[in-house]
């Protein structure tokens, strides 16, 4: 299913394996390939400790915007056929497991919805300034429908040590 008028998305990436900012240099063209979508523009890449009791390595972060006409379920559908296009292992019930390519919707328009498979703005996003900074690098100073304006959610955000990249 699709809608006629284009909506801006824009796409948490996330790998902390397997040369990470490879990965995510990597998976940029596989997200302007998605049908009926392109890809506007991406952030700068950020370096994050990752959230976890497994030690494990830093993870490369960064937001992408897409134009779509795809339904959100549809445009989950596609970022999912690409994770494992990735080889992402979700091999065990490890929740914070290591993954060579993780992608969420953070923002779809000033779309929201909350249900068992898919939930815009993305349910984490304001815990989580991997993905706040790069959206605001990108987007500026938004309103998040449901939960504020982005500078409001960076102000309170849990103190996670992030670090732009050179890229
Ligand atoms: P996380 O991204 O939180 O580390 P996963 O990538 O393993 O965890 O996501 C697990 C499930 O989260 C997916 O199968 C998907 O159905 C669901 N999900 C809910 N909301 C979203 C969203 N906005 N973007 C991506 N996945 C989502
Ligand atoms: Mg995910």
């Amino acid at each position: 299913m699709s809608q006629t008028h284009p909506v801006k998305a824009y796409i948490g990436i996330g790998s902390n394996l397997a040369d990470p900012v490879q990965q995510v240099t990597d998976v940029l063209p596989s997200l302007d390939k998605i049908n009926q979508t392109r890809l506007l523009q991406h952030s700068v890449y950020y370096k994050s400790e990752a959230i976890s009791d497994i030690p494990q390595e830093d993870y490369i972060n960064a937001v992408a915007c897409l134009e779509t006409t795809l339904q959100p379920f549809d445009l989950l559908l596609e970022l999912q056929a690409i994770e494992h296009a990735f080889y992402r292992q979700r091999d065990n019930e490890l929740k914070w497991a290591p993954r060579t390519m993780d992608l969420d919707i953070i923002l779809y328009g000033q779309h929201h919805q909350n249900d068992s498979h898919l939930t815009i703005p993305h349910p984490q996003m304001m815990n989580r300034l991997f993905v706040l900074q790069p959206l605001k690098d990108i987007a500026g100073s938004i309103y998040i429908p449901t939960l504020g304006s982005l500078d409001y959610l960076i102000e309170v955000a849990p103190p996670l040590r992030i670090k732009k990249l050179d890229n």
